[in-house]
């Protein structure tokens, strides 16, 4: 067993500096016996794209401040922290953001992220979450680079539709071109988010399945997200949310659909497939149906703190035990303890105090970390 911490060490963010007592490879696991599988790393925090439910345009305008060059952490420091990530259990590194490829020579990043090892000598799994806006010209760079797989998000087949949700006038065809390189460059199957907001894109799940499928048949699988209340800045309501099962009911108009099993623990989706035509598609109800149970995810922020959930308010210093010249065995150690510690099911939470517009229990006065900035 790990060391217990003092809760308020965990509260105020400090990560705590302790020799790792878990030899790399031995299963972590937190207070619901949840191993680290899992680690989201955050490259910037910004965006071209001003996505409503995400950055809306009136809170990061041209007076929002964005992190300096040097707050972010550096590909060396990126790459130190995923080793031992990879030691203490994890197999899936995840580069998002902000927009990911807006990061200077993000295919350097990931070319030194492909040639980590698990402790048994494996390879990571490298996947990269991107708005599309930047792919045509980056796909087959991050390909070479040894990136493994891509989701896109696009939340909308109809332009105009498309350009109010991203909120830059941003083309639809822009992204599907995007995808086309990742297709010609050896990407595929590519997964596509669509995050429904009632009211505003709702319109589009079934135009969006039948045109992905029309385009790019079984190679790309949409998977249709429920609009979260992450962070504090999107203006959330229950409302706006079209449930995941209203979802599957609309995309029985194009056919009938069978569901497939979980491909992997943890996994976020529940797929279904189309019976006459094989297209898959992914159902994310991270709010009508809570996946916490097996949530095996760690989130590293732009600069270098870790998120133990989602929707926590607080995250814990990595960075300083970085440039603090923390030897690796510390560093390790801190990872252990935090992961032991940690106890987060907000959704699992909120979904208890449904129904009800429930903004779920970040205290008074404590403000959730925004999506942009620890990434999806
Ligand atoms: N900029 C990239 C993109 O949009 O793909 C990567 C970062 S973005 C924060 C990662 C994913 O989170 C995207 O698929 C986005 O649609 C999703 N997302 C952002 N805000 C959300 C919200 N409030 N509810 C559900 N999904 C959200
Ligand atoms: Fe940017 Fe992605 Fe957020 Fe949209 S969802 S504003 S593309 S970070
Ligand atoms: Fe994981 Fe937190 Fe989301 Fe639950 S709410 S699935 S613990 S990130």
């Amino acid at each position: 067993m790990g060391k217990t911490i003092a809760i308020h060490d965990l509260r105020r963010g400090r990560a705590p500096a302790g020799a790792s007592v878990l030899a790399p490879g031995a299963d972590r696991l937190d207070t619901f016996a949840r191993p680290l599988r899992d680690l989201r790393i955050s490259v910037t925090d910004r965006c071209n794209f001003r996505c409503s439910y995400c950055m809306p345009k009136e809170v990061f305008d041209s007076r929002h401040v964005f992190l300096p060059h040097a707050e972010l952490l550096s590909f060396e420091e990126i790459t130190r922290l995923a080793r031992l990530f990879a030691d203490a259990g994890v197999r899936k590194l995840r580069l998002t953001g902000g927009e990911p490829l807006l990061r200077k020579n993000i295919e350097h990043l990931v070319a030194l992220l492909a040639a980590l090892r698990t402790p048994d000598g494996r390879p990571l799994d490298i996947t990269l979450t991107t708005n599309g806006s930047l792919l045509a010209r980056k796909a087959a760079a991050l390909k070479a680079a040894g990136l493994g797989r891509l989701t896109v998000s696009l939340d909308a087949i109809d332009d105009a539709v498309f350009r109010r949700m991203n909120d830059v006038g941003f083309a639809v065809e822009d992204v599907l071109g995007g995808i086309d390189a990742a297709l010609a460059a050896g990407f595929g199957p590519v997964k596509v988010n669509m995050v429904v907001k009632k009211g505003t894109n709702d319109d589009q799940v079934v135009p969006l399945a039948r045109a992905l499928h029309a385009r790019y048949g079984n190679a790309a699988v949409l998977r249709f997200i429920e609009f979260m209340d992450v962070g504090s800045t999107n203006g959330w309501r229950l409302d706006d949310v079209l449930p995941s099962r209203a979802v599957l009911e609309r995309l029985r108009e194009i056919g009938p659909l069978t569901a497939l099993p979980a491909s992997a623990a943890g996994e976020t989706a529940q797929r279904w497939r189309f019976d006459a035509t094989g297209q898959e598609i992914g159902l994310v109800s991270s709010v009508t149906q809570a996946f916490c149970g097996d949530c095996n995810r760690a989130r590293l922020s732009t600069d270098g703190q870790l998120y133990l959930c989602l929707f926590a308010t607080h995250g814990h210093d990595l960075r300083a035990l970085l440039r603090g010249g923390a030897e690796d065995r510390a560093i390790a150690g801190a990872i252990d303890q935090l992961w032991a510690a940690r106890d987060d099911r907000y959704s699992a939470l909120r979904t208890a105090a449904t129904p009800g517009v429930d903004a779920g229990p970040a205290q008074a006065g404590e403000r959730r970390v925004e999506m942009h900035y620890i990434g999806g």
